[in-house]
């Protein structure tokens, strides 16, 4: 009987992941290789037991620890603004790894991913999660504070942060490679994804799309 259930539910879940691929395109998300990530990475795996029939749906959900996987569409949003006429994109941090989901995507797109986390428990969780999903190889995991960026890996060609600050921590700044991109929600109220390009003479900063994330927190817990 199990083994008659699994490949039943294997199918509901790829039909459900591309159902929600079907709704990015329409939602304006254009680029090929970003609804290609997004429909590689299997999400029911990064979602809590309970909550596995709603993996698919384009909504935040609760993680644990008062956190919350990202949308899919802002994770699909947010890729799609750093690789604007960009290659690749190259050596990446993520600074709040939560689950581990957005992790999973970026290691789609590049064999090189940070992801740093300040709550050990979703640490532990994104390490089991990508696992699972079988994208290990390419995240390397890192317990800290990500304001303070990941000097010893540093510079990083995409800076992408998953949490609130009300300025950008300088660290990044420093640690963002010549030609690097970096984005991040930005505001203590309001927040607005904000984009900010290092270039020879100066970083150049765009203020994008309205959004919603949990606030950037200082110190580990
Ligand atoms: N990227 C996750 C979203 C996680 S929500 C996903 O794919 O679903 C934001 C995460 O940022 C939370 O897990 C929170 O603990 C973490 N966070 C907040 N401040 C942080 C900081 N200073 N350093 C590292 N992680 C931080």
């Amino acid at each position: 009987m199990t083994r008659a259930a699994a490949p039943g539910a294997a199918t509901a879940y790829a039909n459900a992941r591309a159902t929600m691929v079907r709704r990015l395109r329409e939602q304006g998300i254009h680029d090929e290789d970003v609804l290609a990530a997004l429909a590689a990475v299997p999400r029911h795996l990064f979602v809590e037991e309970a909550l596995v029939w709603r993996a698919y749906d384009d909504t935040a959900l609760p993680l644990g620890s008062a956190q919350t996987i990202s949308q899919p569409f802002v994770v699909a949003r947010m890729i799609e603004i750093l690789l604007d006429r960009r290659g690749g994109l190259g050596k990446t941090l993520e600074i709040g790894a939560g689950c581990g989901y957005q992790a999973a995507v970026l290691a789609q797109l590049t064999s090189e991913v940070y992801a740093v986390e300040r709550i050990a428990s979703l640490l532990a969780l994104a390490k089991v999660n990508l696992r699972k999903a079988g994208s290990q190889s390419r995240v390397r995991f890192k317990y800290a504070d990500g304001q303070l960026g990941l000097p010893e890996a540093a510079p990083f060609d995409t800076v992408i942060v998953a949490a609130a600050a009300p300025r950008v921590p300088p660290a990044l700044l420093q640690q963002l490679a010549l030609g690097g991109r970096m984005l991040l929600p930005l505001g203590a109220g309001e927040q607005r994804l904000t984009l900010i390009e290092r270039r020879a003479e100066a970083y150049l900063e765009t203020r994008l799309d309205g959004v919603r994330f949990v606030p950037l927190l200082s110190g580990l817990e």
